[in-house]
């Protein structure tokens, strides 16, 4: 089979042994897969990602020397079930599935492995135990964007929301645009949102935030202080001496973009007190000032991937409308085309998520 392979650091396409299912295992199609920023990551910092997988005891390095096949954001047909599985999927049913493969030695990823090929490739195998059916007749492009939705659910699920936070999304890329569109189902208002980018700012206003801003025109902290005023009665409920500090709700950060030297900024605009979610993977090393953090008694809160009750959660959000994923796909391609699509999503403008259609 044909797939679209990380080797030697660049994005090559080939010829692979096509794969066979393992107990409990599911041959499917790949029909679509989203480019994640992750994956763009991995090409340019393919060996500090090995070398950071080495401080977690059990999870399995990529050897660099070897082919990788990346693509976890995936929709998928069955083709086949293995053996040792219920048959609970004919072929020919739409599914999703965390990426992982349930093996005898725990859970493996899928994409960043070796071994398990991810869905830039025409045909993967899956865990039968962790397919979810696609509802409604969705389309798999949209239902492949359950995953970096996951995403933004997990992130404002951790962010223990109180209900009168205001919250300020830095940074509007698929991860800043899934944050806002879980903060929208959540029902906390206003939400202001930044990005340089004029194209990721009407998207952002379609996904659901109130309050664009341009951090060129504008100081994010700023306008998002214009929008977390204390009502009269929340002002006259405080005790004394909190009156002395300035009268806003609580604020409720989210770190979206991922690059050196984002949190310190972030440390310096935040007011005291404020939450900060970081949901932007930085893999390089950064520094930020803890006096800061002390000082204005922040909170950071770190979060990875997404529990498979928000997994499903996610999907079903997507089916049943109330997420217009849909406005974040900017264009598909097929397996020739990846190489030139990772190129291309360094362009804020011109794109959010690309497609991968294997089979096309
Ligand atoms: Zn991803």
């Amino acid at each position: 089979m044909r797939a679209a392979i990380f080797r030697n650091g660049e994005i090559v396409v080939d010829e692979m042994p096509e794969p066979k299912p393992d107990a409990g295992q599911v041959l499917v199609k790949s029909l679509a897969c989203g480019i994640c920023g992750s994956d763009l990551h991995a090409r340019k910092h393919a060996h500090r990602m090995v070398e950071l997988a080495r401080h977690f005891p059990g999870r399995n390095p990529m050897d660099l020397s070897r082919d990788v096949v990346f693509g976890h954001e995936f929709c998928c047909e069955v083709l086949d079930c293995g053996p040792g599985t219920t048959g609970r999927f004919k072929a020919g049913t739409k599914v999703c599935s965390l990426p992982a493969l349930l093996t005898p030695e725990g859970p493996q990823g899928i994409g960043y492995s070796n071994d398990n090929v991810g869905a830039y490739a025409e045909r993967l195998l899956l865990s039968e135990a962790l397919l979810l059916e696609v509802p409604n007749g969705l389309a798999a492009e949209h239902a492949a964007l359950t995953e970096p939705l996951a995403v933004g659910v997990h992130a404002v699920a951790k962010a223990n929301i109180r209900g009168d936070e205001v919250p300020l999304v830095i940074g509007c890329g698929p991860v800043g645009l899934a944050v806002i569109a879980a903060l929208k189902i959540r029902g906390l208002h206003p939400i202001v949102a930044a990005d340089y980018s004029p194209a990721r700012r009407a998207l952002a206003e379609k996904l659901g935030a109130d309050v664009v801003v341009d951090p060129a025109r504008s100081q994010p902290y700023a306008t998002w202080a214009e929008h977390a005023q204390m009502s009269p009665e929340e002002k006259a409920a405080r005790p004394p001496l909190q009156a002395l500090l300035p009268a806003l709700k609580p604020a409720l950060i989210f770190e979206c973009v991922g690059v050196p030297g984002l949190i310190q900024q972030v440390f310096e605009g935040a007011p005291r007190d404020a939450r900060i979610v970081v949901v932007g993977v930085c893999m390089e090393t950064d520094r930020s000032e803890p006096m800061l953090g002390i000082l204005k008694e922040l909170n950071v809160q770190y979060v990875l991937g997404y529990t498979p009750e928000e997994f499903a959660y996610s999907l079903r959000l997507i089916a049943e409308g109330q997420v217009d994923a849909a406005s974040m796909v900017t264009a598909t391609v097929g397996i020739d085309g990846v190489a030139k699509a990772f190129a291309d999503l360094a362009n804020p403008e011109a794109h959010t998520k690309i497609i991968v259609e294997p089979w096309r």
